[in-house]
């Protein structure tokens, strides 16, 4: 495990994001319990995009990272998706697959999966046509800032998710804390804040690098999630076992909570 906290700048120098994509996304056989662990939160998405109060008009993802998997199941529910991240490869990685450029990651055999939790695999050219139409922009964002996307400001989203970012982004339970505060600015007062968490994890690696992790319990997530001014509706924590020594996580957290109507 990393020594020391792995800062935003250090996700700009060293974030590989076509080795975490083969790594972590590629559904391939010999890698078990990332096969796993991506199947579960897939699943875990679905169950909460398909909730009857989770709709609305415009979407953000925070801490989007080259990846789309987050937004399938949340694209049959909203008109607008805007994603942000931090660091100018991710978001031009994705940026290639939005684009159908050459080269860009191979997204089918995750689409397909997608799919077939919705009730038809053949959908799956479909789905992602409708994806790349519907993001409409990646932008630069950080969740420690007070407005994450700052200097600009956007519109307050009906929903927005985030996946596998806080822990990894905040340094410890203050910070985690306040960037909750921080990105639930994005969202309407009454719209809602999809969520994916690892739990216990004070490291992932890949390509040689070490990333470190905010260990993580529910109850903590929990209480900052409500802290920041939400009402939690819906939790679950599912175990994760890792058979290597690329990351340390227990648990994964998926959560859906809705913004007090009466916040500002
Ligand atoms: N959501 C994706 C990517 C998670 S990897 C997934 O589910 O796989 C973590 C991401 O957090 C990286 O893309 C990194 O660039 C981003 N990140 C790290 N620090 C950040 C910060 N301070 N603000 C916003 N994004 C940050």
């Amino acid at each position: 495990a990393p020594a020391v906290f792995t800062e935003a700048e250090f996700y700009q120098q060293s974030f590989n994001p076509r080795a975490y994509l083969e790594e972590y996304y590629s559904l391939s056989d010999s890698r078990e319990w990332a096969v796993v662990f991506l199947k579960q939160n897939l699943r875990s998405l679905h169950k909460m995009f398909s909730l009857d109060e989770v709709r609305g008009d415009t979407l953000i993802d925070v801490g989007c990272g080259p990846t789309i998997y987050q937004l399938l199941s949340a694209c049959e529910h909203f008109q607008e998706i805007t994603a942000l991240d931090y660091t100018d490869q991710n978001r031009r990685e994705l940026e290639k697959w939005l684009k159908n450029e050459a080269g860009a990651f191979d997204w089918v055999p995750v689409v397909k999966y997608v799919c077939e939790l919705e009730g038809d695999r053949e959908k799956w050219a479909e789905k992602q046509e409708k994806l790349r139409k519907k993001v409409k922009q990646v932008l630069k964002c950080d969740v420690t800032k007070a407005n994450p996307t700052g200097p600009m400001s956007l519109p307050p989203a009906d929903c927005i998710v985030s996946t596998l970012c806080l822990e990894g982004a905040c340094k410890d339970l203050p910070t985690f804390r306040s960037a909750l505060r921080n990105i639930g600015t994005l969202v309407k007062p009454g719209g809602h804040l999809v969520m994916v968490t690892v739990l216990r994890e004070t490291y992932y690696a890949f390509n040689n690098q070490v990333f470190s992790c905010l260990s993580l319990e529910k109850h903590e997530v929990k209480e900052a999630v409500e802290a920041a001014g939400f009402e939690v509706k819906f939790s679950e924590e599912q175990p994760t076992t890792v058979h290597d020594d690329c990351t340390n996580c227990s648990g994964v957290l998926s959560l859906v909570a809705r913004r007090c109507p009466s916040a500002n």
